[in-house]
């Protein structure tokens, strides 16, 4: 289900056009890639904005959106613009033009962007409950792109000259222009000759058949820190691909999995566990074994614990990223009846059994006040 333009670009519905125009320039100085470089869905939420605004700051598209909404924009025969587009800077000159000052401010005027940092590399590791305590280290390999050591980087080997691009004439791009639904637009590509860099080696690089650029294997150490929860990512700056010359490398991003531990259930800082005991122990209180991550605990059931009642052991849960104290763990008790009683313990039942009031059988918040009622009953009989 499309989001609608309206939220997309947090806008009221009588907004007017310059307020519109206003709002995607704020979200694309917000979406914009050197801030959100990293941010993968940066681009596709930039779309949508692009898309929205495409729709509400032209009338008559907006008349039928408002009426028949993004099903009667389809079949209207509309189709959005914005998602042909390769990249912010495509769709941000489609719609302002190299000219207007937005352009300047997010790249920088003539749109021609310098080397570009190297690509980000993903890895995963997995970690037990109990490492989400104490933190943990794992090793993660992966092939990354570096460059050529042979060359360093230029392609050329070793003590040959490198000359200018023919094809582009040492700039290292190609302007062409491209028809869209917002009229012409310029359009720079890198050079392919020469790969964006203006410069062809006369003899190739015998390492990396001049490209520059190698693949190497690379191992590093990730820390995971205590507190971390599935499905989130540690990020180690410069860890990634290695870049055009003169650009930075890319980062490693590890994603962390939690391996499921039967015994707990995890709730952020907190932990759910089950016990089960006898209901002759829930009726006369005790001492019961409980697992927690750090061992076996003894826990302590108050007499007369009813079945689903809790008993929380402070400190037992887990830790915060943020650090600080560790969450609790919440033992619940599953009170089982025991079966297939031997002759003596069905005795000790039959006379228990005929002795149980009904003002003994209060459950719950009532309980209380029914072990006062039993309390006072007691020594009344004394
Ligand atoms: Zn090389
Ligand atoms: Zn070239």
């Amino acid at each position: 289900m499309p989001q609608d333009f309206y939220d997309v670009l947090g806008v009221a519905r009588d907004a007017g056009g310059a307020e519109i125009k206003k709002a995607f320039r704020r979200l694309a100085r917000e979406l914009h890639p050197d801030v959100n470089r990293h941010d993968p869905e940066a681009e596709e939420k930039f779309k949508q904005a692009a898309e929205a605004y495409e729709v509400l700051s032209d009338p008559e598209r907006r008349r039928t959106y408002d009426a028949y909404g993004h099903e009667g924009l389809r079949t209207g025969g509309w189709q959005p613009h914005a998602a042909d587009f390769g990249s912010f800077e495509e769709v941000l000159s489609a719609f302002f033009g190299r000219g207007d000052p937005l352009f300047g401010d997010l790249f920088g005027g003539g749109g021609r962007r310098g080397p570009a940092t190297g690509g980000d590399v993903g890895a995963s590791v997995e970690v037990s409950l109990a490492e989400v305590v104490t933190g943990a280290k794992r090793e993660v390999s992966f092939d990354a792109i570096a460059t050529c050591e042979r060359c360093r980087g230029n392609g050329a080997e070793p003590g040959t000259p490198i000359r200018a691009c023919e094809t582009c004439g040492g700039s290292g791009q190609l302007r062409e222009v491209a028809r869209t639904a917002f009229g012409q637009v310029m359009r720079t590509a890198a050079c392919e000759p020469c790969g964006g860099a203006g410069k062809v080696p006369e003899t190739p690089c015998e390492e990396c058949d001049g490209r520059g650029r190698t693949v190497a294997k690379r191992t590093f150490e990730v820390d995971v820190p205590a507190g971390i929860e599935s499905g989130q990512r540690i990020r180690i700056s410069g860890a990634g691909h290695a870049g055009d010359p003169g650009a930075g490398k890319g980062n490693l991003y590890v994603e962390v999995t939690v391996a499921p531990d039967e015994r707990f259930e995890r709730h952020g800082e907190h932990l759910v566990s089950v016990v089960r005991i006898p209901a002759t122990r829930a009726m006369l209180g005790g001492e019961v074994p409980v697992e927690t991550l750090d061992g076996e605990r003894t826990v302590e059931v108050p007499a007369g614990a009813q079945p689903g009642e809790r008993v929380v052991l402070e400190g037992q849960g887990l830790p915060t990223l943020r650090g600080g104290r560790r969450g609790d763990q919440h033992v619940v008790l599953d009170v089982v009846v025991p079966s297939a009683l031997d002759d003596e313990q069905r005795e000790l039942a039959e006379r228990l059994d005929v002795t149980v009031s009904d003002e003994q059988l209060v459950a719950g918040d009532e309980r209380d006040a029914g072990r006062r009622w039993g309390r006072r009953r007691r020594r009344a009989r004394r």
